[in-house]
């Protein structure tokens, strides 16, 4: 028998199926229950986004667990941002210098696949169609109920909860000691809407696709129709079709999701609003009218786990709301630093759990901010001239002094500095870089030697970079 602790996993999602493969590469027993069918036997039920966005972060978790190839290999590439202006024009805001520095379109469905597979192939026990619905931590004993109802205990000393944003184990931690619990609810909604491969739209249409038949627009950008407020955003699929997700407030004031309760009058607004992506829409008014509108918020918790008998990691313990693309690559960036301390062997489980939350939670908080913070930036300032003028003169700078400057984003998203350092490095930069524009909207205004000067006076280098 192994002297190993065994782990009880809750949720079989994203994070719980690449943790549990963590874990049993490492030599650990595992079991998970996922409350949902075995998708590759049932078909993938999502919920959730269709497709996400993979950066650095989440690479470097599968590279770990040898899986980065296979996912890339049914991935689409993205660039950058292709901004879709109002009046009918579009460009392209490369993300990082040059193709080495990219962000992935992979499907939901696809991922969780392949992450079940290979955990699987790594010796996890998976039981579908089981959802925890309480925990006794006494005596270290789940309870699980089957789609039916049928409930059966399990033997859970140690339980890691990675079933989501609402999350039950969570739940039940929550009502044995109280975790300090605060949810934010951002007000804002979203509707996932579809654009089909190119051939099942006009010919007339497929002008913006740069040369692809099967894509009718761009297919390696993220696509952004910012409107202030608002927005659509649409990432690629594998098979030539994007799925489009419409953010809009979910009360209040026209335009807002009370304000358009069905396909009709969101119809109007499209054409009033997103005029050039309506017609790409064929399928708007079953979609608008079949799909949900979801519901998006921060969790923020004081405590993690309960000792050495339940832990919470990925959405379960730190749901962010989705603009920086980044609640996934969080999420996998934490199976790597548990499974690591775990398998190191050198402290407890307790000791483990501690060192995980006192790792992970001021990276959490602070990608939690950041992706707050860029909902406004897609959805406005990407058109907003000051912005813009940010953003060149940083890319000066990060040319000329590549050690002293980085853009916030690509520190989130192509490097593994930790989310604490970019959001306060970033901070510092923001405010230098307000500092030499002195309100001016013209980069080109900016004395670049003398700005350069400034920059290396006033912060210190950047740490060095590891690479993949
Ligand atoms: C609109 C939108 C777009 C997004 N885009 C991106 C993006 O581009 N990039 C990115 O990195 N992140 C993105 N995210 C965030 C990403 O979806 C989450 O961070 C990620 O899914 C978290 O994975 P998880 O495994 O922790 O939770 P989940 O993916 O929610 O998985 C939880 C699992 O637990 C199961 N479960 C739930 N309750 C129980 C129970 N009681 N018992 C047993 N099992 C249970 C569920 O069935 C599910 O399989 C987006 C999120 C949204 C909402």
């Amino acid at each position: 028998m192994s002297s190993k602790p065994s782990f009880t996993l809750i949720g079989g999602g994203l994070v719980g199926a690449l943790l549990a493969q963590q874990l049993a590469r490492r030599g650990f027993t595992v079991d998970v229950f996922e409350k949902r069918a075995d998708p590759r036997v049932a078909g993938f039920a999502g919920g959730r986004s269709i497709n996400l966005a993979l950066a650095e972060r989440g690479l470097q978790a599968l590279r770990s667990a040898g899986l980065a190839e296979d996912v890339l290999r049914r991935a689409v590439m993205m660039r950058g941002r292709m901004v879709h202006t109002a009046d009918g024009r579009s460009g392209l805001q490369r993300y990082g210098v040059d193709d080495s520095e990219v962000i992935w379109s992979v499907s939901r469905g696809g991922l969780n696949t392949l992450l079940l597979d290979a955990a699987e192939a790594a010796g996890v026990r998976f039981h579908f169609g089981q959802a925890l619905v309480a925990a006794d931590f006494d005596a270290g004993r789940i309870r699980l109920a089957d789609a039916r109802g049928a409930e059966r205990e399990h033997e859970a000393p140690v339980v890691i909860g990675a079933d989501g944003a609402g999350s039950a184990l969570r739940a039940a931690m929550n009502a044995y000691r109280a975790l300090g619990e605060r949810t934010e609810w951002l007000g804002h909604g979203y509707k996932e809407l579809e654009i089909p491969p190119a051939g099942q739209l006009p010919a007339a249409l497929r002008g913006a696709s740069g040369g692809h038949d099967q894509f009718v627009i761009e297919p390696n950008a993220l696509h952004i129709w910012p409107r202030g407020g608002y927005m659509c955003i649409a990432l690629p699929n594998t098979e030539g079709s994007f799925t489009v997700t419409l953010f809009l407030p979910a009360q209040g004031p026209h335009p807002s999701f009370a304000t358009l309760p069905d396909a009709h009058a969101a119809e109007d607004f499209f054409r009033d609003d997103f005029a050039d992506l309506l017609p790409l829409l064929p399928g708007f008014t079953r979609d608008y009218d079949a799909h949900p509108v979801g519901t998006l918020a921060t969790l923020y918790l004081d405590r993690w786990h309960l000792d050495d008998r339940a832990l919470l990691v990925g959405d379960a313990a730190h749901a962010i709301v989705p603009f920086h693309g980044q609640g996934m690559n969080c999420g996998f960036e934490d199976t790597v630093v548990l499974a690591d301390l775990l398998g190191a062997g050198d402290r407890d489980t307790q000791a483990a759990f501690a060192e995980f939350q006192r790792i992970r939670q001021p990276n959490a908080n602070a990608i939690a901010a950041m992706a707050l913070e860029n909902y406004v930036e897609m959805r406005d300032s990407v058109a907003d001239p000051h912005y813009l003028a940010k953003r060149e003169l940083g890319a000066r700078l990060a040319e000329r002094a590549p050690a002293h400057f980085m853009a916030r984003y690509r520190m989130v998203t192509f490097t593994h500095l930790p989310y604490a350092y970019a959001l306060e490095r970033g901070r510092a930069q923001d405010v230098l870089l307000q500092q030499l524009l002195r309100g001016s909207s013209d980069a080109a205004s900016v004395d670049l030697e003398a700005a350069v000067a400034t920059l290396q006076a006033t912060l210190p280098p950047l740490p060095p970079l590891r690479h993949g």
